[in-house]
């Protein structure tokens, strides 16, 4: 029943290295949520779900999207970027 795990360990994607394997949760549908400690190029560090790393949806701690955030901001001046930090950081303090 338990399927082969992933061993991303050392594995780069964007700016993330995963590192280790965090502990599964559950999600709303009570599936196993794979989460894996990463790196990122910027010296910080989250928690991202393995199948965001492999589909290339997460590669950084969040620096990238507070960039692209700060791009959007510049470009429109209006509103203000709301929390950045919400999907990595949400279990890392
Ligand atoms: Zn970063």
């Amino acid at each position: 029943m338990a399927r082969p795990l992933l061993d991303l360990a050392g594995v780069r994607f964007g700016r993330l290295v995963a590192e280790s394997r965090a502990p599964s949760v559950r999600d709303a549908d009570l599936k196993v949520v794979t989460y894996w400690n990463c790196r990122c190029d910027c010296g910080d560090t989250c928690k991202v779900r393995t199948s965001c790393l492999r589909a290339g949806k997460t590669q950084s701690c969040g620096c990238r999207r507070q960039e692209t955030a700060r791009a959007n901001y510049e470009a429109a001046r209006a509103a203000r970027w709301p929390k950045k930090e919400e999907v990595c950081h949400a279990s890392v303090h």
